[in-house]
């Protein structure tokens, strides 16, 4: 089959094409700027980037534009639409409602227009993507693939936050977690590659990426992650504050004279490595190479980012009562040794050696611990578009 998988933003939309049998991606792209000009960006597989300013009013029209760059007669990856066999969307949030993905009908729009208010940001944006492929592929199956979905195995004990009752009664206040499509995908990717059973497994996933998140997976499913009822909370990320004492937010607003939308702003965009490196960067290439130099905030943004990651595994560990295997995935899990060794060194006391030669491999799966190590540490590259993929040939076949 082949099948587009799409992942709508407010204001872009990423895409690839890519065929279920062979799991090959044929042509995938971004279209960026929607609503104010835009740009779309596409590459058939073997081929050359190309980029063009086009008009995108609305998605709609972005997405009228991947169709066409899809059916080029020159450098598209299809003869003519019918070649697309369903469609996999990203949805950010599932709510309680979702613990699988679902195949798109009336009545499951419904419901993830209901749990809108959890991510105000983001699921209307997810719903216009899926709107504007009803509208302009008509009769072609979709599945909505939910980032919340692969955590609603968690306990009780994991999700309830110490607040009055009622909160998460009427109002669904509780942790969700996030990124489930990566802790899913990278969970069974690092039991298949190390030859475990799954099912019988203990597993840590670092997805650190600009935004990050933790899980501790057991037999498969996930029983805690960092991220809460929104993406803000838990480890230090790229411009988000992660956790912190709630009353800072009062204390902020007081002496900062901002109202609670200003100081989430704060936490949401100029904290994070950004913010303790003085609004150096997020990036972590430019903040090593700023503490190479003597740079002592970046250095410090650093260290607080790899004790947190560090802190968070071991909370993991008690809560899993040990480790099979720590997985380490996106952006920075994955090119970043040096965050790897950084927060590894945490766990010597556990006997986890790292092998300093395999910590420089990139770009595929491999195990970085020492044969010696007493819990295999891996780079699992994820893939959250394959993952979406099989979850929409699952569904639909
Ligand atoms: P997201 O999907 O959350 O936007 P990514 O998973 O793409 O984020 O991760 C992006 C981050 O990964 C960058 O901000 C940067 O800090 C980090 N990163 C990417 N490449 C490298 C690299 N070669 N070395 C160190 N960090 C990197």
């Amino acid at each position: 089959m082949k099948v587009l998988v799409i992942n709508c933003g407010s204001s872009s939309l990423k895409y690839q094409l890519i065929d279920s049998d062979s799991e090959q991606v044929l042509a995938k792209g971004l279209c960026e700027r929607i609503g104010i000009d835009g740009r779309l960006t596409y590459q058939k597989a073997g081929g050359e980037k190309e980029v063009t300013d086009e008009a995108m009013p609305t998605h709609k029209e972005a997405i009228q534009l991947v169709l066409s760059a899809l059916t080029n007669s020159k450098t598209g990856a299809l003869e003519d639409l019918s070649g697309i066999d369903a469609v996999g969307h990203r949805i950010v949030h599932g709510g309680e409602k979702f613990s699988s993905s679902a195949i798109v009908t009336d009545d499951m729009i419904k419901e993830v227009e209901e749990c809108s208010s959890l991510a105000p940001l983001h699921n209307p944006a997810n719903l216009i993507g899926i709107r504007a492929c009803q509208e302009l592929m008509p009769g072609v199956p979709m599945v909505g693939v939910f980032d919340t979905a692969f955590h609603q195995t968690m306990p009780k004990k994991a999700y309830l936050y110490g607040l009055p009752r009622d909160y998460y009664t009427k109002q669904g206040i509780r942790k969700y977690g996030f990124h489930g499509t990566s802790h899913s995908f990278v969970s069974k990717e690092t039991a298949k590659f190390l030859g475990l059973d799954l099912n019988h497994s203990k597993i840590i996933v670092a997805h650190l990426g600009n935004g990050a998140s933790i899980c501790a997976v057991k037999d498969g499913k996930s029983v805690d992650t960092s991220m809460g009822m929104t993406p803000l909370s838990g480890l230090v990320m790229g411009t988000r504050s992660g956790d912190i004492d709630p009353s800072i937010v009062q204390f902020i607003s007081r002496n900062e004279g901002l109202d609670v939308d200003g100081v989430m702003d704060v936490l949401n965009k100029k904290s994070g490595v950004f913010g303790l490196s003085d609004g150096l960067s997020s990036d972590f290439r430019d903040l090593e190479s700023a503490a190479g130099e003597g740079n002592e905030a970046a250095a410090e943004a650093l260290d607080v980012f790899a004790y947190r990651v560090a802190s968070i595994i071991g909370e993991y560990i008690a809560v899993l009562d040990g480790v099979d295997a720590i997985a380490f995935t996106a952006g920075i899990g994955e090119n970043d040794g040096l965050v790897r060794a950084n927060v590894m060194n945490y766990f010597h006391y556990m006997g986890i050696e790292i092998d300093p030669e395999k910590n420089q491999l990139r770009g595929e799966n491999v195990k970085i611990s020492t044969d010696d190590s007493k819990v295999a540490v891996c780079v699992i590259p994820t893939n959250e578009e394959l993952m979406i993929c099989r979850e929409t040939v699952a569904l639909v076949k």
